[in-house]
């Protein structure tokens, strides 16, 4: 087995395929040899599990995953690099690479088919330009797995793992708070990265809750969240009667209803506010 961790390597066999980097597909490969045994370690590789990777690269975490887990399904949209897993990862026999856009397939269908009876977990150093559309729909999808463990930018780490009601949050925030648990796992800097980013990177661990908060009605729910929080440092009066196109009366009677103060920020309410917000909204609509 090649060491995938090593510049000369990486270069050798990405020169020898005529490879060059896409910048556009966040195309960032780890050369840091202790970060993807940890993230395989922590990220749930074991006997009994099944792994979905988005993005393998050369395949470096991929390696690591498969040597741990008892099947690994790694989903690349480089058609490029298909070829190139064919020869970095020939020796794993419990590993399948699907070339497609990860927003783009079903992963419902894909874990029925590919992990049956085993603990399905997310691992990733995920392309940092689609981060939170990706984790937002491994969230909303409402997917059987345990937890996503992901490489994400320093500062999109800090916003997803933020405490609700801190300036830090964001509607990504509340997202991940209502489906999951967030932490920090460790820090990995920009030089361990070819090519080099501008930024340091973070894995995050999102573990998912058995059961989400009652917030009234989660579609509405959502509404208001994405809405207030385009406007997250104006009052939460006028972000609400802003974002959700009703008359400040209206927006008024809805507060006062929820018992939160108008001056307040959208950025300062906790998921009990929020929650509750909702549902003074819902009732207010009823008439
Ligand atoms: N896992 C490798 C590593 O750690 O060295 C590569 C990580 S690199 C940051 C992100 C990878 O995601 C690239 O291989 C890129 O081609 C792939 N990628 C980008 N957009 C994607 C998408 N929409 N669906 C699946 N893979 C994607």
């Amino acid at each position: 087995m090649q060491n995938l961790h090593d510049p000369a390597v990486i270069k050798e066999i990405l020169s020898r395929r005529g490879f060059t980097f896409s910048k556009k597909l966040g195309q960032n490969f780890l050369i840091n040899p202790t970060v993807c045994p940890r993230i395989a370690e922590l990220g749930g590789a074991r006997e009994g599990s099944g792994i979905i990777e988005i993005g393998p690269g050369i395949g470096v975490l991929t390696n690591e995953l498969c040597k741990r887990a008892e099947k690994v399904v790694a989903i690349e949209l480089d058609g490029r690099l298909i070829p190139i897993l064919g020869e970095t990862l020939a020796e794993h026999k419990n590993l399948k690479v699907v070339n497609a856009d990860v927003l783009d397939l079903d992963l419902k269908e894909l874990i029925e088919s590919e992990f049956k009876g085993l603990d399905v977990y997310v691992c990733a150093n995920l392309p940092y330009y689609i981060t939170s559309p990706i984790i937002m729909k491994l969230l909303q999808d409402r997917l059987p797995i345990k937890a996503v463990t992901t490489m994400v930018q320093r500062e999109a780490a800090d916003r997803l793992c933020a405490p609700l009601g801190s300036r830090e949050s964001g509607a990504v925030t509340v997202a991940v708070e209502y489906y999951c648990e967030a932490k920090k796992l460790f820090n990995v800097p920009r030089g361990s990265f070819m090519p080099q980013p501008k930024v340091d990177s973070s894995v995050i661990q999102l573990s998912i809750r058995e059961n989400t908060p009652e917030v009234y009605d989660e579609a509405l729910f959502f509404r208001i969240v994405r809405g207030i929080f385009t406007l997250r440092r104006k009052t939460v009066l006028n972000a609400l009667s802003g974002s959700m196109g009703i008359e400040k009366a209206s927006a008024q009677r809805i507060l006062e209803r929820a018992g939160i103060e108008p001056s307040r920020r959208p950025e300062e309410l906790d998921m009990q506010s929020l929650a509750v917000l909702c549902r003074a909204y819902g009732e207010e609509s009823a008439g």
